[in-house]
């Protein structure tokens, strides 16, 4: 899309008509607002959406040094953005420029907007997700200020929080930045209390741990105390699939996650074989496309909220969560995935986050621009990774057990890698010890044909060797097959665990009602669309068991 249809399409114009039809299907209340009158500020949770009838809105960045105008909407334009429907707090200021009269439309009928007026409501839709890709690209907007050192494991873990869940963000680096002492002395912070966390004065955290952070955003949105229909545990693709499948069809559902949504898919800069996207998507747009799916549909959506246990009280589930929260349902998904396997090697928990990394996102290729960086792994998520960064770094070495690249990875990977000038290829060879100071500095690398070693220069090493099942937090009621995958299906009548007459469902446990989907089951294609599929077509079985139940 040009800049000039994507600027269309975020700022329409609606008439009179249209104007008043959706201030009518929202419950809107007309209002005058005075000159200099703040409608919302940044940092506010569900603030209203303004129908502007007459009069000028000007939009702020005021989270920088200096406010600056983002954009001024006149009569028949509207206010908001994405944040109304996933409950994230406002990025922006609003304020009226001159006496206005608006539409004051509820933070809470935002969301029915969709599904009460479609036609209007996908207009709105549409705005609000071009909204944020204008302000995405334009790398304009300061959002939340991270001061920490480049050295430090907490500012790193708070970075990747910000990012995975696409958060606008600056980071300000104390060895380098030469504004942070006084910035810090500003918010009343001292150097000892970095990394810190602060928003438009709105915001002031030493140190915060994931979920502190994602309380003080609107990231953790409150559970409720009923009994659910379904509950997904992990929102990777195969979780977010259930969450829009089921909510859309009217369970009462909630898709939680220890972290942020997308999964491991988040991690990939170019999906390439998912179908309908021919030019590939990266792995967060997917995911934040999919959040908003889910949150249209009604879905609850509470990151940063990881589940510890699970116990059952007859046919009910019941979820450990932290602080002794729970949540009860009579449908469970475990779409709890896989994570990548810690590399066993001399010198690397010491480097994790400060160059060691399982990911490489525009995050993690910050620390490798222009240098020399090597990459472990024979699968498509090494060869990805490899590509990404070849962008970046000098050079890449690709570190490879196995003696052919075509053992793991897709064709169409191993072309693009082999016409990558600076894509070196090094088969059957091993990483043997990592070493540096506060930071990652020298990789040691062995051949497995010849035992002979050779050291690079590097700041950055991103491992992607294997993957292993995220089930430890699952009782022994759920049986797992010898590498700890969730068994699931007709088979499974066979265990002692199992005690109803009729034969589990396709992705169904060893429990009733408790459903497995995506790469954390046994057996199943470790693939986005398959993650997807199977995602979807737990929503069916879930059906079938609430009419037994
Ligand atoms: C870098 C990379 C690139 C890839 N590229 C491709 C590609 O191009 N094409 C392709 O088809 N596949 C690709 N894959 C594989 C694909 O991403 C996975 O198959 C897919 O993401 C699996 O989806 P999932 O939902 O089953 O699990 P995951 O994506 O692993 O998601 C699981 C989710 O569960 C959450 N979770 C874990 N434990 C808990 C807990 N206790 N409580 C709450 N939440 C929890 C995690 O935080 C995570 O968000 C790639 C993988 C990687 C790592």
């Amino acid at each position: 899309m040009s800049t000039l249809d994507l600027h269309a399409v975020a700022f329409p114009t609606l008439d009179e008509s249209q104007l008043s039809r959706l201030a009518a299907c929202t419950g809107a209340v007309l209002r005058t607002y005075q000159k200099g009158e703040r409608l919302f500020e940044a940092g506010d949770r569900d603030f209203k959406l303004f129908l502007i009838k007459s009069g000028e809105v000007e939009i702020l960045d005021e989270s920088g040094e200096t406010p600056r105008t983002i954009t001024i909407l006149h009569a028949g334009e509207f206010t908001g953005d994405i944040a109304h429907l996933t409950g994230r707090v406002t990025v922006a200021t609003a304020l009226a420029r001159m006496d206005c009269e608006l539409y004051e439309v509820a933070s809470s009928e935002v969301r029915h907007i969709v599904s009460r007026c479609p036609d209007l409501g996908d207009l709105v839709l549409r705005a609000f997700i071009a909204r944020r890709q204008i302000l995405r690209e334009s790398g304009q907007v300061t959002g939340l200020r991270l001061i920490g050192s480049r050295y430090s494991h907490d500012t790193f873990r708070i970075r990747d929080f910000l990012a995975k869940n696409r958060l606008f963000y600056t980071w300000l680096d104390l060895e380098s930045d030469p504004q942070v002492g006084q910035l810090l002395s500003h918010f009343g912070f001292t150097l000892a209390d970095t990394p810190v966390v602060t928003f438009a004065h709105r915001i002031l955290l030493r140190n915060p741990s994931n979920r502190e952070l994602a309380d003080a955003i609107g990231l953790r949105p409150p559970l409720d105390h009923t009994v659910y229909d379904l509950v997904v545990v992990g929102a990777g693709p195969a979780g977010l699939a259930a969450a829009v499948y089921g909510a859309s069809e009217g369970l009462h559902t909630v898709a939680l996650d220890r972290m942020a949504p997308g999964g491991q898919a988040g991690r990939s800069m170019r999906i390439e074989n998912y179908l309908g996207f021919p030019t590939g998507i990266t792995g967060a747009d997917l995911a934040e496309r999919a959040l908003l799916q889910a949150n249209k549909f009604g879905a609850q959506l509470p990151l940063a909220t990881p589940a510890l246990s699970l116990r059952f009280d007859n046919a009910y589930k019941i979820l450990e969560l932290e602080g002794g929260e729970t949540v009860t349902t009579k449908c469970l998904l475990i779409a709890t995935g896989a994570d990548y396997r810690l590399l066993d090697v001399e010198g690397c928990r010491d480097f994790e986050g400060c160059g060691v990394y399982y990911a490489a996102t525009p995050n993690e290729a910050r620390a490798c621009e222009s240098a020399e960086v090597v990459v472990v792994g024979g699968g498509n998520s090494a060869g990805q990774a490899a590509v990404y960064l070849s962008g970046h770094a000098r050079k890449v070495y690709l570190v490879v057990r196995g003696d052919s690249l075509h053992k793991d990875m897709s064709a169409y990977l191993v072309w693009r890698i082999e016409e990558i000038p600076n894509i070196e290829v090094l088969l059957q060879t091993e990483v043997k010890r990592l070493s540096g100071d506060s930071t990652l500095r020298r990789v040691e690398l062995e051949s497995k044909e010849t035992g002979q070693r050779r050291a690079f220069e590097c700041p950055a090493l991103f491992s992607f060797i294997g993957a292993v099942p995220r089930t430890e937090w699952l009782p022994p009621e759920i049986e797992k097959d010898a590498k700890d995958f969730v068994r699931t299906g007709p088979r499974l009548s066979d265990s002692p665990h199992w005690n109803v007459r009729r034969h589990p469902f396709l992705l169904e446990t060893s429990r009733p009602g408790v459903f497995a989907a995506g790469d954390v089951r046994s057996g199943s294609i470790k693939r986005v669309a398959s993650a997807v599929g199977e995602g979807s077509m737990v929503v069916q079985f879930v059906h079938e068991y609430l009419k037994e139940m």
